[in-house]
């Protein structure tokens, strides 16, 4: 069996020619091999249609893939030996939208018939890096329109298909087996890889998942052997002859061969073509364990014209016949789909299997026809030379961020939604309730679902398509936030109601354009006879206590619970210029506890007399000239004492600052009272001279980077402090760093952390340049560090100084750690750092105790891998980041858990990563009188280890409206006990740590029935009775249908 740990251990990541097969090396056959045998190859035609990248989702379709749909169905439904496979929904959809009912006709017979097969059915074909594993289910549950493919094709897909993403990931696996799915295909792998399974005969394996301690997750996979998906890379090693056998490339044609032109099949040119493409078969075939081969036919946007398609179809008719009808030729081809490969495949192998003892198996490999088990990754892809794709995990940050903003909102709005929808329908306005805000939350899943796409997330579309994609994840997010101001205000009513002309809770920003941070909604305050009513909403499954920040007009306020009672709050100032504060607008930051999937309601008025509200101090380091010390709108602005350290502090650290430019230095933990270095820098890394440069795909640096700012540069730096919060924040070119810390008084996770926002803006002085944040600490992590995969499940990684510099970034959905690589306990050193992203980016260790991130980069030119440009649209972002200290107990040190090859997150890390997420949402009331009491979804709390992912109002078959049914998916996360930061926090959840979690399901809101249903919500199970339990495993994601 294979892991991906040790494959990499063991490669020496040369790349010497191969001949012909460049990357790797001469294959022999003859006819003698094959004496006996019978080479079983399928034609898979295809065709890759992105939703967006040189042209916009609705440019392409309008130009391109209408014509690409209606010529495959036209052609497929007049001669049933046609086959074809078909990925993208989002274009099935505005197809099916637009087509005439006899074309809608023809398209259910030959999906009906198993000539067009729908291959993954996800609404895009979803980049798998940068992707968090919420959208990635997300856009595959409403790529397969719930129940449309089921009920109008009649099919459910059962292979997966992504020839394009850049490097695969394992949850990928995961989530197709819990969708039923037997098969799946991937390609972008590093050469060096591919060339490593080829060698093993081990491009086919069973991925299983690394925390799969049985083989239940195994999902059988299929790597492509060579460089690229196109014709020239797909029936054999060698592109020049392969090239001739794309018939799309006859002269005179759209395309051509670089070398050797195609020509068309004729009777007295059969034979030597035949020959000719069955060597490259037969040689293809000695990569792979079975005589059953798989060659896909097709390329970016094929067959938009009806000729194409019919040269292709009857040129490769022609060498068909020809081999079906020469015996001796041993072989037999066929046009196929993807599942009849794989089935194909499976069957001979199945057949082997069974013919040779297991021993043999065993003893030899060449007589093992079992497929290897194969767990871990494939990041990061290159696909030639030391040209690693890990650009593209930081590429265009905004709209990164843009992404995880509406994933957050969207879950949000599905979970209130739910909840008000069976409270609202038997009212007067439950029509007009589903019938206006249903189509928004389906929108918004579409939206957030297109942006998933390999050319979306990555930021590796052109200018104007990237627009497109902002426009349509701003226009979801305030849907979103219409979408919760609507629910939470039924929900909060006594007597439900839905006026869509009347905002009452209105939200907590707005936007101006696709690619401007929003703006804050002012809160007005006025006395204490007209008061302001604040409703939180905190979309997670815990009651949760935090520190939430509100804008408001006045510096004097109070805060009072539902309870009546007045809460300690703190007013800092907002900044009109670099050290004056504005005098109209202040920020309140207090210390707020929501329930869990719940809604709390605060008051609040201005009181100028009492001083309930606490002013932040603020000190100045390197001011202006001539500045003095002065109050302005009741704060305290005056210059800190020169001091080589100085710090800001609250309940659980201390943080520590250099005195000359304000950069974090050290943290002390209070648990322990341990003083420990963590500095924090900047550097830049620049893109190397030579021919080939960075761009929106690759990372090419010229080197380590360089410092951002010289020893010498004296930043101006503000330290804001008060009993809420306190802040340092560092004004240096191209990016304003804050660090935060909040108080928790005992409570929540938020005062564990210290918190970084980077607003960070590179559109000057960094041409060619990627800016990056350094952590630096003393941990000695040797070469290892460990970063997510896809907000899922944590992968070890090892830094190389066999693989060049940019080989050693990985992504980074939403966290990376270091840890200390010693088993025994370090004293003078915390045991694991972590860093959380609020956005997907690229990371790296690249010196032991090290980890860092790349922020924004703005590259100049064009990296030849199809967009056409460069990344020079780069917007000022704020990107946020939690950083976690942690230490082994006496349990982790004797279970020696800093060697392990399998790694997870504490739940306080678990609990900060999803708050940094999923941040409590703030509404003001315009109008208040009603509300009196929270609102409380979940009559139990859940176990701590149980994240309620998503709760999803189904479609009805009308599709406009929402079912009697909604989706809810639970995930149990995989949990490291042995850290102490868990004991120093008082969860409100059960902590279990135990193998199997049982719950109640009475504890699962006020549900009327559960019934379990695949991932795809297409394969029904069991209905439970109100009396069973739900028993849930560590790592497992489960879904169920649910009556609310
Ligand atoms: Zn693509």
């Amino acid at each position: 069996d294979v892991n991906m740990i040790n494959v990499y251990e063991h490669l020496p990541f040369d790349d010497p020619d191969g001949g012909v097969w460049k990357q790797g090396w001469e294959l022999l056959t003859s006819d003698q091999e094959w004496s006996g045998r019978k080479l079983n190859v399928f034609i898979v035609p295809h065709s890759h249609n992105d939703p967006g990248w040189i042209k916009t989702v609705e440019k392409y379709f309008l130009e391109q893939t209408q014509h690409i749909l209606n010529n495959v169905v036209d052609a497929l439904s007049v001669d049933p030996t046609k086959k074809f496979i078909w990925a993208e929904m989002s274009y099935l959809s505005m197809w099916w939208d637009g087509a005439s009912p006899d074309r809608k006709q023809k398209l259910k017979t030959i999906v009906k018939n198993g000539q067009l097969e729908i291959v993954t059915g996800g609404w895009v074909m979803n980049d798998e890096a940068n992707t968090h594993y919420f959208a990635m289910i997300d856009q595959l549950i409403e790529g397969d329109w719930m129940e449309w493919l089921k009920h109008t094709l009649g099919v459910t897909p059962r292979s997966g298909w992504a020839i394009d993403p850049f490097g695969h990931t394992p949850t990928m696996a995961y989530i197709l087996k819990l969708m039923n799915f037997d098969n799946m295909l991937i390609q972008r792998v590093h050469y060096s890889v591919k060339k490593y399974l080829a060698k093993e005969k081990s491009l086919e394996f069973r991925w299983r998942q690394t925390w799969d301690q049985s083989s239940h997750t195994d999902m059988t996979c299929h790597m492509m052997p060579f460089y690229s998906y196109d014709v020239p890379h797909t029936c054999g090693p060698d592109p020049k002859i392969c090239c001739q056998f794309d018939f799309a490339r006859l002269p005179g044609g759209k395309y051509n061969c670089w070398k050797v032109p195609p020509v068309a099949i004729t009777d007295s040119n059969v034979e030597v073509k035949a020959k000719t493409l069955l060597d490259q078969y037969r040689k293809k075939s000695k990569l792979f364990k079975s005589d059953t081969l798989l060659v896909i036919l097709g390329d970016d946007f094929r067959y938009s014209a009806m000729k194409e398609l019919s040269d292709q179809y009857t040129n490769y008719a022609r060498i068909i016949s020809y081999i079906n009808s020469h015996p001796q030729l041993n072989a037999h081809m066929q046009f196929g789909t993807l599942s009849e490969y794989f089935d194909a495949m499976k069957n001979e192998i199945g057949r082997l299997t069974q013919f040779f003892s297991f021993d043999k198996c065993l003893t030899s490999s060449n007589m093992c026809f079992s497929l290897p088990a194969l767990s871990g990754d494939f990041f990061t892809y290159a696909d030639r030379e030391d040209h690693y794709w890990s650009g593209y995990y930081t590429s265009r940050p905004y709209h990164k961020m843009q992404e995880r903003v509406l994933e957050s909102h969207l879950r949000g709005a599905e979970l209130l939604f739910a909840l008000a929808l069976p409270k609202v329908k038997w009212s007067q306005d439950g029509e007009s309730f589903s019938r206006e805000l249903y189509p928004l939350l389906v929108q918004a899943r579409r939206n957030l679902g297109l942006f998933q796409h390999h050319d979306g997330i990555t930021g590796t579309a052109k200018d104007h398509v990237v627009v497109d994609y902002g426009n349509k994840l701003m226009q979801s997010v305030m849907d979103s936030k219409k979408i919760m101001s609507f629910s939470a205000h039924i929900l909060l009513s006594e007597m439900p109601s839905y006026d869509p002309k009347t905002t009452v809770l209105n939200f907590d920003e707005v936007f101006q354009g696709q690619n401007q941070p929003p703006q804050p909604t002012v809160i007005k305050l006025e006395s204490e006879q007209r008061p302001v009513k604040v409703v939180l909403y905190n979309s997670l499954d815990y009651d949760r206590t935090g520190v939430v920040r509100l804008i408001v007009t006045s510096p004097s306020v109070v805060v009072m619970t539902e309870n009546r009672n007045v809460i300690p709050s703190q007013t800092n100032p907002i900044w009109s210029d670099q050290v004056e504060p504005r005098t109209d607008r202040f920020e309140l930051v207090f210390l707020s506890t929501v329930p869990a999937i719940g809604l709390a309601v605060y008051t609040m008025w201005e009181d100028n007399s009492v001083e309930d509200s606490t002013h932040a101090t603020v000190h100045f380091i390197n001011p202006p000239a001539g500045f003095g010390k002065r109050t302005r709108s009741k704060f305290q602005l005056d210059v800190e004492p020169m001091k080589d350290e100085f710090n800001i502090m609250n309940d659980q650290l201390v943080a520590y600052f250099s005195g000359k430019n304000g950069m974090l230095r050290a943290v002390t933990t209070v648990r322990d009272n341990m003083k420990t270095k963590l500095a924090l820098d900047f550097a830049m890394y620049s893109s190397r001279q030579a021919k080939d440069k960075s761009g929106a795909y690759l990372f090419l640096p010229s080197g380590p980077a360089e410092p951002h700012t010289p020893d010498t540069y004296r930043p101006l730096v503000r330290i804001i402090r008060g009993p809420v919060m306190s802040s340092v924040h560092v004004l240096l070119p191209n990016v304003l760093h804050k660090v935060s810390l909040y108080t928790g008084t005992g409570a929540g996770t938020q005062s564990l952390g210290l918190h970084v926002t980077n607003d960070v803006d590179v559109r000057t002085g960094a041409d060619n340049k990627e800016l990056a944040m350094r952590l630096t600490s003393g941990i000695s992590s040797g070469d290892k560090f460990f970063s997510d995969l896809n907000g899922f499940q944590i992968q070890p990684r090892t830094t190389y100084s066999k693989l060049p510099l940019q080989a050693n970034f990985y992504p980074m959905p939403t966290m990376a750690f270091i840890q200390d690589d010693k088993s025994s306990i370090n004293l003078n050193c915390f045991s694991r750092l972590t860093l959380m992203t609020a956005q997907p980016l690229g990371a790296a260790s690249l010196k032991s105790g090290e980890l860092e991130v790349i922020l924004d980069r703005r590259l100049m030119q064009d990296d030849n891998r199809g967009v056409g440009q460069g990344v020079k649209d780069n917007v000022p972002t704020p990107e946020n980041f939690v950083i976690m200290l942690e230490r082994w107990t006496a349990t982790g040190v004797k279970e020696n858990k800093a060697k392990a090859q399998l790694a997870y997150s504490s739940m306080v890390v678990h609990q900060s990563s999803l708050e940094l997420l999923h941040p409590v949402r703030a509404m003001s009331a315009s109008h208040s009188s009603y509300m009196n009491v929270d609102y409380r979804s979940l009559p139990q709390p859940l176990p701590c280890e149980v994240h309620v992912l998503n709760l999803r109002a189904l479609q009805s078959r009308d599709a406009t409206l929402p079912s009697e049914d909604s989706a809810l998916l639970l995930h149990t996360v995989g949990r490291e006990c042995a850290l102490d930061a868990d004991k120093y926090f008082h969860p409100t959840c059960l902590m279990h740590g135990v193998e199997r979690l049982a719950i109640a399901q009475s504890t699962l809101f006020k549900n009327m029935g559960l019934q379990k249903t695949s991932l795809s919500l297409q394969h029904d199970g069991e209905r439970l009775n109100q009396e069973s339990g739900i028993s849930v495993s560590p790592m497992e994601i489960q879904a169920y249908k649910i009556k609310l």
